[in-house]
């Protein structure tokens, strides 16, 4: 018997969870409620931040990018603009990351989850080597998930849901992680639409008939062609501000743990 280990030989626990998401789409408010949820429910959690521009963090994160390096520094002593300050700070920072997966290795029987925030821009992260890197290295060690935090209220025009949805499948594409897509702000807006939408694309070309702020045809083509992605992912509609869909969405995240598991 080999309990919490699976047959390819990774340790079960923790699973890292990336949070991931469009700017504002509320990946740190969301971040925060999983460190509550994790704390009220006996759940170990281990929290990472990797925005080196954040100012101040709603939680006590365990690995934060800020401890390392010096993002203002960074801008300044290689005269860069924001964004090329935290781009340069992640790699710096990707670097030493064999460093953070010992400390979490040796942890590891302590802890069920690793929680790790990503910068505020997400292409930062998830179209550069060092975001890359520091995937791969929790890939290649943890059992690792995919966050896709959706803003719901911004998304119901089908225009830019389809280009939210293209979003969370490029990052598929280059992570080849298992994805949850975390409809967030439901105290706002329900997700259901957005269920229906990727359940059933009839229901999709009806909501677009009466969006007549966009030429259609491409829309209805790409809902055609993301049918296997949206059936390769786990949705689950929460809202940060209220905790609403907490269980649901580590359900889904061990869910998608097991599979990676099973398939890595
Ligand atoms: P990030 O840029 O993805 O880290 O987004 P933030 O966590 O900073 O959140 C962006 C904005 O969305 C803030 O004003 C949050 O208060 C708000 N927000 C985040 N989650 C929710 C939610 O579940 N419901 C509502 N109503 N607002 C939210
Ligand atoms: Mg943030």
């Amino acid at each position: 018997l080999n309990i919490g280990q699976s047959s390819s030989g990774f340790a079960k626990k923790p699973i890292i969870i990336v949070v991931v998401g469009m700017a504002g789409s509320g990946k740190t408010t969301f971040l925060h409620r999983l460190v509550c949820h994790t704390k009220a429910s006996n759940i170990r959690g281990y929290v990472m931040n990797l925005d080196p521009a954040v100012m101040t963090l709603p939680f006590g994160a365990n690995i934060d990018i800020r401890d390392t390096v010096r993002y203002k520094e960074v801008m300044k002593q290689f005269n860069l603009g924001p964004n090329g300050g935290i781009l340069t700070s992640l790699n710096l920072f990707s670097t030493k990351f064999d460093e953070v997966i010992s400390m979490i290795e040796r942890r590891a029987d302590e802890l069920d989850y690793v929680l790790v925030d990503t910068p505020g821009q997400i292409e930062i992260f998830t179209w550069s080597a060092s975001g890359a890197i520091i995937t791969e290295a929790f890939a290649s060690t943890f059992p690792t998930v995919i966050a896709y935090v959706v803003d719901t209220p911004r998304s119901e025009s089908p225009a830019t849901f389809m280009s939210n949805m293209l979003y969370a499948c490029s990052i598929l594409y280059k992570t080849r992680l298992p994805l949850v897509l975390a409809f967030n702000k439901t105290d706002v807006a329900q997700h259901e639409f957005a269920l229906e939408w990727m359940k059933d694309f009839g229901v999709f070309h009806a909501a677009l008939d009466s969006d007549h702020s966009y030429t259609s045809t491409l829309t209805r083509s790409l809902s055609l062609a993301l049918e296997d992605f949206y059936k390769n992912l786990r949705s689950v509609g929460v809202s940060a501000v209220t905790g609403a869909g907490m269980d649901a969405f580590f359900k889904a995240v061990e869910a998608s743990a097991e599979e990676y598991m099973e398939t890595y």
